[in-house]
């Protein structure tokens, strides 16, 4: 149960992974809004905030399901029934499935939103009681190509940095990341240094000009799908002017003969001519790199949603692995996380590859540990990684999913190639959702609608980027029957007949199983519980059991000593590839796509909030004037875009800000927008990085004509 208002109260931020913390006041008497200002004493953010975590309060009423709908067909309107018919339709379509098909024709679609706790239990009920892996989360969009690079290169998830480095590094490499928009109190607390003018370099790699290439030294606007081959030519002119660390290469890494080759093949004006930038900006950079005392990278979707974005995120470590700039002060290779607690759901195992504390399900010690602490047999776990979530669509398609169950994410809105998903999904005999809000685009497509409490009106841990754990406390009474993630999947686990696995009494007893199920791992967590991070507030891991509360490790591999087998961190010559659809004669464009400051993805929540509708008012195409003039578009037009998958209408944008050849939408307006309605992500592919399984959402060959 929540508690009734309480005065005030101290969380983290639910939109990005910037994981601001935030102090939220109630309304006064005469009602409206929770007021949320920043926590001046959270160690990550210093009492900053952006527009969207400033505005949350004006998302917690609004538009909210309060109680469980179903619907036997999904022609049918849906109809409130209680929280005992909810659970018996589980109950008896579960116990049918696993009878006739078996637990492969389970999945679970979750989300970077949900608590650590709501991870842990959704992960133990269907990979443990119920033996599918078919867990997947909204971080395949968003952030497993770091999670693949990351272990790849290092040996495990976890990035290496903190938020300090932005204050201690002389070069700062933004690559695909428009932070000013994406993460916008890192990128102010980096102007602020620039204000102080000491020295601090930043370089920019995006295809467009933003808020964040505007306060660059130096833009390179490279084409799409070219990142890797910038990387490569980066590499090149380290070799030849000095920029590699012999001793720790030979010390700390393995692989080095095979990546000299591969970077002696991509010269400066190669790599130059792939990216389409001048060959002087790329030396300007390796320039900068070879003289930076602290060189740190930065990245987000940009490099991970691509077909080589684990490739890339390695070739982003192998710099800083070959030139030493990695386990020090202001250096290190950092990606941003999107989501508030996808790092905290990597942690949990919230992805179909993962079990928690890092493990992986194909590991058969990792799921002897994991089958033993939650109290199941030996061979409980499946040894087959689940199904990732565009295998998931590809699973419905064929009619092999019985149950497909979406919680706190709106993949109609988020997934690429938005038809082939809707008539995947229409081809699944049970669609169920955890959500908060009402009328969302999945909703459209459900048959058993549960009302979820969200942040706010539920305990748990998030955790942010720079693997900080916040305890967010329930500070509102959650509306109508919602209730809880961890709660629902907890009640459903004992009504399944896994009473002594699933007999929580609080949130704080979810988070003290997992924390233990961390011990000896690289995320090491074993000492943190409720009552300390209420106690004691945010603290970063690792932090194994008897840690001071403030004295978690700000940075990883200080000893350049790596979790791999030889103790030696892996440099990978993986050879750029580009874009997966690349542009030709009948599709001439790269549509990439991408956010707004005032807006949170699919808009459930910030659709609700003045401000961001005011300074978003509709979405933009951004086209170059000589694409447009091509086309035949006028500033302020309507155009309709096409791509293989289909087209929609937007209003254009002419601007000299994007390169020529590539146009931009924002991913926002889904189709519950109404005129407004723009679904960017129904043009995009679903082809993608074939060791993350991350989609390449970032760019499509698409034709734009007069609409
Ligand atoms: Fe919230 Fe991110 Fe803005 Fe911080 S930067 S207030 S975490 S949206």
């Amino acid at each position: 149960a929540s508690p009734a208002a309480s005065p005030a109260a101290l969380a983290q931020c639910p939109y990005c992974g910037v994981g601001c913390g935030l102090e939220l006041k109630p309304p006064d008497e005469s009602g409206g809004a929770w007021i949320a200002r920043g926590d001046r004493h959270h160690p990550s953010s210093l009492g900053q905030v952006c527009i969207k975590g400033a505005t949350v309060g004006e998302t917690l009423h609004p538009n909210r399901l309060t109680t469980p709908l179903w619907r036997a067909r999904i022609d049918q309107p849906l109809e409130p029934i209680s929280w005992q018919r909810a659970f018996t339709i589980l109950v008896e379509r579960i116990q049918a499935t696993l009878a006739t098909k078996g637990p492969q024709a389970l999945a679970i679609y979750g989300s970077g939103q949900f608590l650590c706790e709501d991870y842990y239990a959704a992960n133990k009920l269907l990979k443990g009681a119920l033996g599918s892996n078919n867990f997947d989360a909204n971080s395949r969009l968003c952030m497993s190509s770091a999670v693949a690079g990351y272990a790849r290169s290092l040996g495990s998830d976890g990035p290496p940095c903190c938020y300090d480095d932005l204050d201690l590094a002389d070069l700062v490499l933004l690559i695909g990341t428009n932070t000013a928009e994406c993460h916008p109190v890192l990128f102010q607390r980096l102007l602020k240094r620039r204000r102080k003018g000491n020295g601090l370099r930043l370089v920019v790699v995006d295809p467009r000009a933003t808020a964040t290439s505007d306060a660059a030294d130096l833009h390179l606007a490279i084409a799409p799908g070219s990142d890797l081959a910038l990387l490569c030519g980066l590499g090149h002119l380290l070799l030849e002017h000095g920029g590699v660390d012999q001793a720790c290469v030979a010390a700390h890494t393995e692989g080095f003969a095979e990546l000299e080759i591969l970077w002696r093949a991509w010269q400066p004006a190669r790599a130059a001519a792939v990216c389409g930038i001048a060959e002087a900006d790329l030396r300007q950079l390796a320039e900068w790199w070879c003289q930076a005392t602290g060189a740190l990278s930065l990245w987000s979707m940009g490099v991970n949603q691509s077909r080589e974005g684990s490739a890339t995120v390695a070739g982003i470590c192998n710099l800083h692995l070959v030139s030493g700039q990695i386990g020090r002060p202001g250096a290190g290779p950092f990606s941003l996380t999107g989501q508030p607690n996808a790092m905290g759901g990597r942690e949990v195992g919230g992805l179909a590859q993962l079990l928690p504390g890092y493990r992986a399900v194909g590991d058969p010690a990792h799921r002897a540990e994991v089958e033993s602490h939650w109290g199941f047999a030996a061979g409980s776990i499946s040894p087959e990684p689940g199904l990732a979530v565009w295998q998931q669509i590809e699973a419905m398609e064929r009619g092999e999913l019985d149950l497909w169950w979406v919680a706190g994410t709106n993949p109609l809105v988020s997934l690429p190639s938005l038809d082939r998903v809707r008539a995947a999904v229409a081809n699944c005999p049970l669609v169920v959702l955890s959500e908060a809000y009402a009328g969302t685009e999945t909703e459209a497509l459900a048959h058993l609608v549960l009302p979820a409490a969200q942040w706010s009106e539920k305990t748990g841990v998030m955790v942010n980027s720079e693997r900080r754990v916040t305890l967010c406390s329930a500070f509102r009474q959650p509306p109508g029957e919602a209730r809880a993630d961890w709660a629902i999947f907890a009640e459903l686990g004992r009504r399944l007949g896994f009473v002594d696995q699933f007999s929580y009494a609080s949130a704080a007893e979810v988070y003290a199983e997992f924390v233990a199920l961390t011990a000896g791992r690289l995320c090491d967590s074993s000492g943190l519980s409720h009552r300390l991070l209420a106690e004691h507030g945010p603290q970063q891991w690792p932090f194994p059991a008897g840690t001071a509360p403030g004295v978690g490790a700000a940075r990883l591999y200080v000893d350049l000593a790596f979790p791999t087998p030889s103790g030696k961190a892996r440099l990978w010559a993986d050879p750029p590839l580009g874009l997966a659809e690349p542009p030709c004669d009948s599709y001439p464009l790269v549509l990439t796509v991408g956010r707004v400051l005032g807006h949170w993805h699919t808009m459930t929540r910030t659709a609700h909030v003045a401000r961001a509708l005011k300074a978003h008012p509709e979405p933009l195409l951004e086209v170059h004037p000589s694409d447009a003039a091509h086309a035949g578009l006028v500033d302020g037009a309507r155009a309709q875009v096409w791509s293989r998958r289909g087209a929609v209408s937007v209003k254009v944008q002419i601007t000299d800000r994007i390169r020529p050849g590539t146009v931009f939408l924002p991913m926002h307006w889904g189709a519950s927008q109404g005129e407004l309605a723009c679904e960017a992500n129904r043009l995009m592919h679903e082809l993608g990085c074939p060791i993350s399984m991350q989609p390449e959402l970032k760019a499509a060959a698409v034709a734009l004509t007069p609409a």
